[in-house]
């Protein structure tokens, strides 16, 4: 990295350090409305949709512009990013970067990244050098403070799908790369010999090197595990905090941005220092709401008033860290995971379930529940998969299948027909997802959709 490269870093890093200084929730707001103003003005300039989107409605209006999604952005990418760089071009640059492994693909400098999906419902997002690095930078500030000043080396888990994440590789920090798709074998002897202080990776694979530790086969014991990628399933984060004796962070970044980051406490705070978001809400009383996102930092392809296909709680009581950042008590999964099962009282009527409702139910079933995965394959249909050791399955579904019809019955739904399967863990391109509809929901009027 040169003296440029590394001063935006830094520069990204301190500014992130003082921000986090503000303590009051004002302050930061009249801060943040400040950023918006100067940022809409520029990306009205810069980019043909979104001027002709915003047409009529001036600057000051911002909250009243339209939302806009995926399919919006993908539909319009051509126009709507300000570089002038076409959808084909991009993706054919990322998906000769998946292909091939290669990490340091993107066109020009312009990094490409290419959002999980199933195909055609890919997101493609563009990323400047200049934000690339900034973005190292508040990554760092958020979740190593003290980088600057530490040696750290830190084990960077990831799927081939951007080299978004190459960025820190200077001075005292050294990130090395590993491949989630390698043998697991073959990552915990590279993870023993490279002995990182730090690492970064989805929880189903933060599992897999806890296993490793707990059976003796990976002797690193890392100061710091930051989960990424996938929803931290309640289970899987105590299985992995018990086998290293140290807390998860966590870390709500998507191709769309970085959204949000455990403090010191280990509650998850919005980033309300290069993010603004506001809440649809799916659920008042229990704090449920779909993010819609404006990124303030990055302008060559902008974010402005994207609706995201999340559900996140937010928390009841502030955090005690003092930060004015909007706590968030957890992050439940795709608004895409909602069981719909039919109403009791009327079959026609479909009640949504959120996916956390459907952990919990059961995790709480049996402490030897090991490992699980629902799924919801028709309106009363779910399949339940579970890795419980053999003495205890047969108990464990008897339990799992009665709490899960008394959740139905609180829900004011029909009871469910409920099939057992053991659990099998495949590994491979795919996120893990725990809770999951595979029913098609055509009918089905979505109270979280955008009717
Ligand atoms: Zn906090």
């Amino acid at each position: 990295m040169k003296m440029k490269q590394l001063a935006l870093t830094a520069s990204a890093y301190i500014r992130t350090r003082m921000l986090g200084r503000i303590r009051s929730r004002d302050q930061l707001l009249q801060w943040q409305e400040k950023q918006i103003l100067r940022h809409i003005a520029r990306v009205r300039a810069l980019s043909a949709y979104y001027r002709e989107l915003w047409q009529g409605l001036p600057d000051e209006q911002w909250r009243s512009f339209p939302v806009i999604d995926k399919s919006d952005m993908m539909t319009h990418f051509d126009r709507l990013n300000t570089i002038g760089i076409r959808k084909d071009e991009a993706m054919n640059a990322a998906l000769r970067a998946e292909q091939t492994r290669d990490f340091r693909p993107g066109i020009g400098s312009v990094t490409v990244g290419l959002s999980s999906g199933t195909s055609g419902n890919r997101g493609l997002f563009l990323v400047s050098e200049r934000e690339r690095l900034a973005w190292a930078g508040t990554v760092l500030a958020k979740l190593l403070p003290g980088a600057f000043a530490r040696r750290e080396r830190v084990a960077f888990f990831l799927r081939a799908n951007s080299n978004l994440y190459q960025s820190v590789n200077q001075g005292r920090l050294q990130f090395v790369y590993f491949d989630l798709l390698a043998p697991a074998d073959k990552l915990i002897a590279q993870m023993n010999a490279y002995r990182p202080t730090v690492v970064v990776a989805p929880p189903s694979m933060l599992r897999i090197i806890g296993e490793a530790h707990r059976s003796g086969s990976m002797n690193v014991r890392p100061n710091r595990l930051i989960s990424v990628a996938e929803v931290l399933d309640p289970l899987d984060r105590l299985y992995i905090e018990e086998s290293f004796i140290r807390p998860v962070h966590q870390v709500y970044q998507c191709t769309e941005g970085f959204l949000a980051a455990t403090c010191e406490r280990g509650t998850l705070h919005l980033n309300e220092d290069v993010v603004y978001i506001e809440k649809e809400v799916v659920d008042a009383e229990l704090g449920k709401f779909v993010p819609i996102v404006t990124d303030f930092s990055r302008i060559t392809q902008p974010i402005i008033r994207y609706r995201l296909n999340d559900i996140l709680t937010e928390r009841r009581e502030p955090c005690p860290c003092g930060s004015p950042y909007t706590a968030i008590e957890s992050i439940d999964g795709r608004c895409d995971d909602l069981f719909y099962i039919p109403a009791a009282d009327d079959p026609a009527r479909f009640i949504p379930i959120f996916p956390d409702f459907i952990s919990r139910t059961v995790i709480r079933a049996s402490e030897h529940i090991e490992e699980y995965e629902v799924e919801q394959l028709a309106a009363d249909h779910v399949r339940i998969s579970l890795r419980v050791e053999a003495p205890y399955k047969q108990v464990t579904e008897r339990t799992v299948e009665g709490m899960m019809q008394e959740l139905c019955r609180q829900a004011g739904c029909v009871p469910i027909r409920i099939d057992f399967a053991p659990y099998a863990s495949e590994r491979g391109d795919r996120k893990l997802r725990r809770v999951r509809r595979t029913m098609r929901t055509a009918n089905i009027p979505d109270p979280v959709g955008r009717g």
